[in-house]
C-alpha cells in the first residue's frame, strides 16, 4: 500500500487551467474525498492519478515513486466509476475476474480470489448472472469487487453512488467505508456530494475553480470552514453569510446591536458565519422578510431576506410556529461557535 502526493501538480486544457498547483497528501490507508462543484477539476485530479491526464505541471507521487510518466496499467491503482463499466457480455465472476486474467494470475488463484471479493461484496450467489440482470446497486457492487479483487495499492471512485436512488446510496455509502476500514487500502473518493464527503470522508479536500481551498476531518471543515466559500459549500443549507461591523467591543448589522465582538477581532467590516442550527425566530434580532418555509418533516428551514438583502436560513424544530410567506420576523443569530470571514478576501479571521 502507498499514500499518494500532488506536488504543485497543474493541468491545463489549452487555455483552461482545471486544476491549478494542487499540494495535496494522502496519507496510506486514508480515504479522502475530494469535493468540490461541477467543473471544479475533482475527475481530472482523479484522472491523473489514475494515468488517464497527464500533469501539466508538478510531480505525482504514489509511495515514493513519481508516475507522471508511468503507464496506467503500471500503476496498481483500481478505478470504480459512476457508469460501473462492467462488460456486458461477461458474467458477473468473469467481470470480477477480469484484472486478474489482464495481468496472468494462475488459474486457481484466480478462482479464490474471485471467491473472496464477491463473498466480500455478497454477490456469491450471482456469479453466474450477466450485468443486465442485476439492479443498479449489485452492478456497483460488482465493480467494487473488480477494484479489490487484485489489492491494488490505490482505489480511485468517481462518484460512484450518482446512480443509485437515495435509499441504496444510503446503504452502499456504508458499504464502501466498511470495506476501505477493511482492507486498509487508500481511497480517492471523488464526488459533489456534502453529506457523502461528511459521512465518508476520513479527510475532506474543497475545490473550487481548480484551487484547493480547504482540507481538513469533515467536522473541521464544518466548524471552521477556511474561507466563505467552504462556508456557503459545505451543509445543507449552507452557512448564513452576514455583513456586519465591528464598533467599540461590539457587532452590528443593520443598524442592529447583535452582541459583543470577540475581543481579538479588529475594528471594521466583517462577514459573519453562523450556521442555520445557530438561528431563531426571536424578538429583537436582525430584521428580515420570509421568502420561503421548507417543511423536511423533523425540520423546518424559514428562508428569509434582510433589508441588505442577504439570505438567511433558520432551521427550526417541526413543533415550533412557523412564520408565513412574506412575514416580517427578527432573527435571533447565536455568536457561540460564530465564524468571523475578511468583508473583503473572503478568508477566515482567527479569533
Ligand atoms: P463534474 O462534477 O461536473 O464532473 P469536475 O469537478 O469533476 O466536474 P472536471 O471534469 O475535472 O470537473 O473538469 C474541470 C474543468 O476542466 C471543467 O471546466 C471542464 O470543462 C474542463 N475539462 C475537463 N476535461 C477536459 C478536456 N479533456 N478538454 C478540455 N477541457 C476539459
Amino acid at each position: 500500500m502507498a499514500g499518494v502526493t500532488f506536488e504543485g501538480v497543474t493541468k491545463q486544457f489549452g487555455e483552461h487551467t482545471a486544476v491549478n498547483g494542487l499540494d495535496l497528501e494522502i496519507q496510506d490507508g486514508e480515504l479522502l474525498v475530494l469535493l468540490g462543484p461541477s467543473g471544479c477539476g475533482k475527475t481530472t485530479a482523479l484522472r491523473m492519478v489514475a494515468g488517464l491526464e497527464t500533469p501539466s505541471a508538478g510531480h505525482l507521487r504514489i509511495g515514493n515513486e513519481v508516475v507522471n510518466d508511468v503507464d496506467p496499467k503500471d500503476r496498481d491503482v483500481a478505478m470504480v466509476f459512476q457508469s460501473y463499466a462492467l462488460y456486458p457480455h461477461l458474467s458477473v465472476g468473469r467481470n470480477i475476474e477480469f484484472p486478474l486474467r489482464q495481468r496472468k494470475v494462475p488459474k486457481e488463484q484466480r478462482s479464490e480470489r474471485v471467491a473472496k471479493a464477491a463473498a466480500t461484496l455478497g454477490l456469491d450467489q450471482l456469479l453466474d448472472r450477466k450485468p443486465g440482470q442485476l439492479s443498479g446497486g449489485q452492478r456497483q457492487r460488482v465493480a467494487l469487487a473488480r477494484a479489490i479483487v487484485r489489492s491494488p495499492k490505490v482505489f480511485l471512485m468517481d462518484e460512484p453512488l450518482s446512480n443509485l436512488d437515495a435509499t441504496l446510496r444510503v446503504q452502499t455509502r456504508s458499504d464502501i467505508v466498511a470495506l476501505q476500514h477493511q482492507l486498509g487500502v487508500t481511497t480517492l473518493y471523488v464526488t459533489h456530494d456534502q453529506v457523502e464527503a461528511m459521512t465518508m470522508g476520513d479527510r475532506i479536500a474543497v475545490l473550487h475553480d481548480g484551487l484547493l481551498q480547504q482540507v481538513a476531518p469533515p467536522q473541521d471543515l464544518y466548524d471552521r470552514p477556511a474561507n466563505t466559500f467552504v462556508a456557503g459549500f459545505l451543509g445543507s443549507p449552507g452557512m448564513n453569510l452576514v455583513g456586519a461591523q465591528v464598533e467599540g467591543g461590539t457587532l452590528r448589522s443593520s443598524g442592529i446591536d447583535l452582541g459583543s465582538a470577540p475581543p481579538s477581532l479588529p475594528g471594521g467590516s466583517v462577514t459573519l458565519g453562523v450556521r442555520p442550527e445557530a438561528t431563531a425566530l426571536a424578538p429583537d434580532g436582525l430584521p428580515a422578510r420570509v421568502v420561503l418555509v421548507e417543511v423536511l418533516g423533523a425540520e423546518v428551514h424559514v428562508i428569509c431576506e434582510t433589508a441588505a438583502q442577504e439570505r438567511v436560513v433558520v432551521r427550526q424544530s417541526h413543533y415550533l410556529p412557523r412564520p408565513s410567506l412574506g412575514a416580517s420576523v427578527s432573527i435571533e443569530l447565536s455568536l457561540a461557535g460564530a465564524n468571523y470571514f475578511n468583508a473583503i478576501d473572503g478568508n477566515r479571521i482567527e479569533i
